[in-house]
């Protein structure tokens, strides 16, 4: 299978809005205390923005946007079962964190939070449910597919995110979806050199070409979570 397919089954599926982020060094080998500390840290920093009222949009794009972290989250912590490859364990990682941005500003809109039992592979999204089910599908059938459906991933979830930071102007909102977007940009430059090294390369399916070839060709940024 090639990347094409996966996509093509992504469209079929009638996807619109997926997610994810963070520096695999950052997060990796992660102490308890270390991410009790970054946790900590971003609920302090999103807790002194101004709280703005919220519309449509931006409630549904929270709530998208919940879910869609924990599919990064929980297709590589599958891929990391499969192939024992420490960059799924790391990048999961930081998806976990990410999960708990969105989650904070969820609280703090008092709204419900989607995920009413974190269950690894359940979504209340249904469309969220079927991606995880072809997404982990097609990374087992090879290492190469697994960095191919991280790439995959990241690239959608760059496009998501600048999307939606277009529909806020809360400033809490416009700093988690800023942060999580830095994240996706390292993510899919350690899947993409994954990829490389071994003589494979990837083609841009949601952000453009120039765009990523941008971020391929910047260092990884700087950023704790
Ligand atoms: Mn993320
Ligand atoms: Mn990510």
């Amino acid at each position: 299978m090639k990347t094409n397919t996966i996509i093509t089954f992504i469209l079929l599926i009638g996807i619109t809005v997926l997610s994810s982020c963070d520096s695999e060094d950052n997060l990796g080998a992660t102490s308890e205390e270390y991410n009790v500390a970054v946790l900590a840290q971003i609920s302090e920093t999103i807790s002194a923005f101004p709280l703005d009222s919220l519309d449509a949009e931006e409630i549904s794009g929270l709530e998208l946007m919940r879910e869609e972290e924990k599919l990064a989250r929980d297709v590589y912590l599958h891929l990391y079962e499969t192939w024992g490859i420490r960059i799924f364990l790391n990048i999961s990682n930081s998806e976990s964190t990410h999960m708990h941005t969105i989650k904070v500003l969820l609280d703090r809109y008092e709204l419900e939070d989607p995920i009413s039992e974190d269950v690894e592979g359940e979504f209340e999204n249904s469309e969220l449910a079927a991606l995880f089910t072809s997404l982990t599908s097609f990374g087992d059938s090879s290492l190469v597919n697994a960095f191919r459906v991280g790439s995959t991933i990241e690239d959608l979830d760059i496009k998501d995110l600048m999307d939606l930071t277009e529909e806020t102007d809360n400033e809490d909102i416009l700093f988690a979806y800023d942060n999580l977007t830095r994240g996706s940009r390292n993510h899919i430059r350690s899947f993409v050199s994954k990829l490389n090294t071994s003589g494979e390369s990837y083609d841009a399916q949601f952000i453009s070409e120039t765009l990523l070839d941008s971020i391929l060709n910047t260092p990884k940024e700087a950023g704790n979570w």
